[in-house]
């Protein structure tokens, strides 16, 4: 698939305000962007470490896609995102391997990027997001 790097792993919180302060300690950093991605029903902090960014995501209502992960699963590790060109092409080519995409077309996720994610029954349980820095 020909990734770049890994753009940021996501981490499904229950409070922002509760899990900033921990990282911001473990990372010896202070977050440096939070964001709401209405669309997703989501609130999210970023941290950087090298190229790979930390996503904190803290669901903004109960039918959220983070809360009901939260309800089932508990807090942590929700998704990783490798960062891709051509997202489009990306996308035509995973589906044709066979892969099930959520996203079939790309859509805006935090920091402006393109994102669209595939579906963990395709890749061994883990939900992974592509995505795309067009600016
Ligand atoms: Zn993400």
């Amino acid at each position: 698939m020909n990734t770049e790097h890994i753009e940021h792993i996501g981490i499904a919180v229950k409070s922002l305000e509760d899990s900033i302060p921990f990282y911001e300690k473990l990372l010896g950093q202070n977050c440096y962007a939070v964001e709401e991605v209405v669309e997703q029903k989501v609130k999210t902090a970023f941290f950087k470490v090298g190229e790979t960014k930390i996503e904190l995501l803290e669901p903004t209502g109960p039918d959220s896609a983070i809360a009901r992960f939260i309800e089932k699963r508990g807090e942590g590790m929700h998704h990783i995102a490798f960062s891709v060109k051509d997202l489009e092409g990306k996308l035509k080519t995973a589906e044709e391997s066979g892969i099930r995409l959520i996203d079939k077309k790309p859509r805006k996720g935090a920091e402006g990027l393109d994102i669209a994610f595939l579906h963990p029954a395709s890749t061994f349980g883990v939900l992974m997001e592509l995505c795309e820095n067009r600016e």
